[in-house]
């Protein structure tokens, strides 16, 4: 699939677009500093982060995003066991800030043979032993996942679930994953926001509604539950929903309080792949910085290289 210059533009939106919104989140998170009309990248949060840095939402994107940009098929035994060597790479590094389903899943496998296999196994056994594994933590990543087969909306369902089911069991995330990656596919391509454009791949009768209704509420609706997958991406669609552009976007996610950069990480992804890196106001782009090292210039060159290998398949 040929890309024109806006296409790449969106296609560097997405994950640009949900670092940005991850940095611009962190220091709220969860009621670390009281909200402000203009968010700032202050730093801080629940993680002692750096002012412009980025928390695990993007580093595990960052995961993901390398071995898409090696031309990876994310469908495959190869690509998910370099997915699960990325986070379980990003584990032994001792991040700030990991969620409590993920550290689980993560130190389990890495007492084990670190394979996603087992890591799948594990998330398994989590979600039998405490009867739910809904966290949001496998929809904050999965961006990356959509750029690895632009235009591909089964390969795109197909690889979402699988790199969920890494940490995250209950079917909900996995489908919050589809509906996500397949509006990020669409808005890369088309320029357009259509979070429905998945529904025929994941179950419609639930989400729906819900979709629905997120279009009726504000984020702050959310705010107490947004933790949880379902009310996460409610929460993101709200605030993008409500908005004109990439900025008024992120600011409406992290405004609508709660668990703020992940939501804002969920919904610049989305608004990025809408708007595109050029609408990404310069001086996030110029602070925005995280694990492994990288800034914005990296993180945009992961988007490129993913999609130049895409129009290799
Ligand atoms: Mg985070």
């Amino acid at each position: 699939m040929e890309l024109t210059q806006a296409q790449l533009d969106r296609a560097v939106g997405a994950l640009l677009g949900g670092a940005v919104g991850d940095a611009l989140g962190v220091p709220y998170e969860y009621g670390s500093r009281p909200l402000e009309a203009q968010p700032q990248m202050h730093g801080g949060g629940l993680g002692g982060i750096a002012p412009g840095q980025y928390s695990d939402d993007t580093e595990m994107a960052v995961c993901i995003a390398r071995v898409a940009a090696d031309g990876a098929d994310l469908r495959t035994a190869e690509a998910l066991d370099a997915v699960a060597a990325g986070f379980l790479q990003w584990y032994a590094d001792g991040p700030p800030d990991i969620g409590v389903q993920t550290r689980r899943v993560l130190g389990e496998t890495a007492r084990q043979d670190g394979s996603a296999a087992t890591m799948r196994r594990v998330a398994t056994a989590l979600h039998h032993e405490t009867g739910h594994s809904g966290g949001n933590g496998s929809l904050m990543r999965t961006a990356p996942v959509a750029l690895a087969h632009l235009g591909d909306p089964e390969a795109i369902a197909d690889a979402a679930r699988a790199v969920s089911s890494l940490t995250h069991h209950d079917p909900v995330a996995g489908d919050a994953c589809v509906l996500w990656c397949l509006a990020v596919d669409h808005a890369v391509r088309t320029g357009e926001l259509d979070v429905r454009v998945g529904l025929p791949l994941v179950d419609a009768g639930y989400w729906s509604p819900l979709l629905d209704e997120a279009e009726q509420a504000e984020p702050a609706r959310y705010a107490r539950n947004n933790g949880w997958v379902v009310a996460a991406l409610q929460a993101a669609w709200s605030a993008i929903h409500r908005s004109a552009s990439y900025p008024d976007g992120v600011v409406a996610a992290v405004n609508g309080g709660g668990d703020t950069d992940t939501v804002a990480a969920i919904a610049g992804a989305l608004l990025g792949a809408r708007y595109g890196a050029d609408a990404i106001p310069a001086h996030w782009r110029e602070m925005v910085h995280g694990w492994p090292g990288l800034r914005a210039d990296e993180l945009a060159a992961f988007a490129l290289r993913t999609t130049a290998t895409t129009r290799d398949h």
